[in-house]
């Protein structure tokens, strides 16, 4: 850490200081001492780390991160950034309510921020835990997941799930990203997913800047374009994937219960939706689930009714057939919006008419397909349609 209490009560940062000499000259038999836990300090220069302060038994109960070079670095680093656009940011303040040490505090239009670096990983229940202590105080924590724990930034992302947890969103309507920052170059990155084919393919589209901006709102990320990609993985998926191992329930379900082979499954099943990002299990898994368990047997010009497809859902999760993506700093909503978008897109591409907001009709037989070149062909047809009608 940077920042420490002295005897006095006031406290010293050491970022205040330029050079090695004068922070030797004005720390010269001082002792300091932590401003959250109170136990004294030592102060450290390393040859590789930039000059701290450091617990002498390596404890404190207000951090649980022992720091690195790579994090004392980003840290201070985003300090200074900060400090250049906007009014008084506050390196490591100690915030007694949640007894936590914020990297960055920060009070902006009557608003507050906790600013949490993050380069190791921490557990999913210390990650919620952090983040409704702030929330508790009214304080927004802001999630940062330092750029070396992503890797190499590309069109086609592999996000673990420790990574999805720094999904945020400004609004509940705003696009949700992952916010990165680089302490080498002092550039936020701003990674909105625009559509998960599975667990290790998530196209995104990058927004870069200089400066950190709270109203993502006013960013507009490029399109990404992933139509061709996705059918050629559809493909592969009819002519592999089906066969696979952990595809045995399935693919047994779907013969059994549908009377076809799996690799044949209509069309109408593997659709983007906006909330695609809620369910951890790729798209076209979750959707056969819910296309067999409350579309497919339902006759003609019959009803579909929403709280019952929600109900089939939901046993899928139980029976961890589906699982659902836990994102703690993505306010409102869940996972049954992709479900109703799921709905609304078999609207949008003819086989069902919405009648309520929680009754729909089915008005169109899902096509029959002999072959599996035939059933590419219709992959192509419903997605090429269904983009047609969202882009207009
Ligand atoms: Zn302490």
């Amino acid at each position: 850490m940077f920042v420490a209490k002295r005897k006095d009560g006031s406290f010293f940062s050491l970022l205040d200081w330029k050079t090695r000499e004068e922070v030797e000259r004005l720390t010269k038999g001082e002792q300091f001492f932590c401003p959250a836990c109170h136990r004294t300090l030592q102060l450290k220069h390393g040859q590789v780390k930039k000059v701290h302060f450091s617990h002498i038994n390596d404890s404190c109960n207000a951090s649980s991160e022992s720091e690195t070079t790579y994090h004392l670095e980003g840290k201070a680093k985003l300090y200074e950034s900060l400090l250049h656009s906007h009014e008084n940011p506050t390196l490591e303040r100690y915030i007694p309510s949640t007894n936590q040490r914020a990297d960055v505090y920060m009070e902006a239009e009557n608003r507050k921020f906790a600013f949490e670096f993050q380069c190791s990983s921490i557990s999913k229940s210390e990650f919620s835990k952090r983040t409704q202590l702030y929330e508790s105080s009214h304080i927004k924590p802001i999630w940062i997941l330092g750029i070396e724990k992503l890797g190499n930034i590309q069109a086609q992302m592999k996000f673990s799930p420790f990574q999805w947890q720094f999904l945020q969103r400004h609004t509940p309507r705003s696009p949700p990203y992952i916010l990165s920052f680089c302490p080498k170059t002092s550039i936020f990155y701003y990674l909105y997913p625009s559509f998960s084919f599975n667990t290790s393919t998530t196209y995104i589209s990058t927004v870069t800047s200089e400066v950190w901006i709270e109203n993502s709102n006013l960013l507009t990320p490029p399109k990404a374009s992933w139509k061709e990609h996705f059918l050629h993985y559809k493909k592969k998926w009819r002519y592999v994937y089906s066969l696979y191992k952990p595809h045995n329930y399935l693919r047994k379900y779907c013969y059994a219960k549908m009377n076809i082979p799996l690799s044949l499954f209509p069309a109408e099943i593997g659709l983007p939706v906006p909330s695609f990002y809620r369910i951890h299990t790729p798209v076209i898994e979750w959707q056969a689930w819910l296309y067999f368990d409350s579309i497919f047997h339902t006759p003609m010009h019959s009803i579909i009714h929403v709280p019952t497809v929600i109900q089939n859902f939901k046993r899928r999760i139980k029976y961890s057939q589906i699982t659902i993506r836990e994102l703690p700093l993505v306010k409102a909503g869940s996972y049954e919006d992709a479900i109703v978008e799921y709905l609304n897109a078999l609207v949008s591409i003819g086989a069902l008419k919405r009648e309520t907001p929680v009754v729909y009709r089915k008005i169109k037989k899902e096509l029959p397909s002999s072959s599996i070149e035939e059933a590419c062909k219709q992959d192509r047809i419903v997605l090429e349609y269904l983009l047609h009608i969202i882009q207009s």
